[in-house]
């Protein structure tokens, strides 16, 4: 696949064609400026050099890291991955886990979670729990919430919360057991399937805990009988 193509976009403000540099693939270990960018939220910034005017220009992208074993695929309008033939362009396919977002900073928060080498449905399952402390704290549902980061010798796993009707993020943290005991949840309730890219979200980590609530009951009553 191609990384890098120009393409002509029309400003919206002033009319002009403006060529720009889209990169519908990058590989992090190849192009670590294009991965600093998507971490540093300006990957999809796009202005005009007549007018000067700025906007976010968001277009379908696949983020691949050959080392860490995965790849993330921005889409967004929240399509799949059809136009890729995956087989013939990456080989090597066995075993990489494959991801499927709809916004930059989804892709962001998967390339800090994949790096710090966590299992991303164990952090959603810890941001679901966050997330439902400061519901019932504040009395306010969180729009969005993002994995910061993991701190081991500070036992602290991070995120920031958008909560509704509110502009400024809240930051929260708890101990990295409540990240353990997730990932023995995961091994229990959670699979993903092996092929093609997949949303993992909170619905996802609704669902994990939801069937591990069904299985352990039954379980339990095994161990009891
Ligand atoms: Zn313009």
């Amino acid at each position: 696949m191609a990384t890098q193509i120009t393409e002509e976009i029309s400003c919206p403000q002033c009319g002009a064609a403006v060529k720009t540099e889209l990169w519908p693939g990058v590989d992090a270990a190849q192009n670590p400026d294009r991965k600093a960018r998507v971490l540093n939220e300006t990957m999809f910034d796009w202005s005009c050099p007549e007018c000067g005017y700025t906007a976010r220009f968001l277009y379908p992208f696949l983020y691949h890291d050959p080392e860490r074993n995965y790849m993330v695929y921005l889409s967004p309008n929240g399509g799949g991955c059809e136009e890729i033939d995956l087989e013939k362009e990456f080989p090597q396919l066995h075993g990489v886990a494959k991801r499927l977002v709809t916004t930059p900073e989804a892709l962001k928060e998967k390339i800090l979670i994949f790096d710090a080498g966590l299992d991303d449905r164990a952090v959603e399952l810890v941001k679901l729990a966050l997330a439902g402390v400061l519901d019932q704290k504040h009395g306010k549902k969180a729009a969005a919430g993002y994995f910061c980061y993991a701190d081991e010798s500070k036992n602290e796993i991070g995120f920031s919360f958008l909560l509704e009707g509110e502009d400024k993020p809240v930051r929260r943290h708890t101990r990295m057991e409540a990240y353990q005991k997730s990932v023995e949840i995961v091994e229990c309730a959670g699979s993903v399937p092996a092929d093609g890219f997949v949303p993992v979200d909170g619905m996802t980590a609704q669902t994990i805990l939801d069937h591990y609530h069904e299985t352990r009951p039954a379980e339990e009553q095994e161990r009891k009988g």
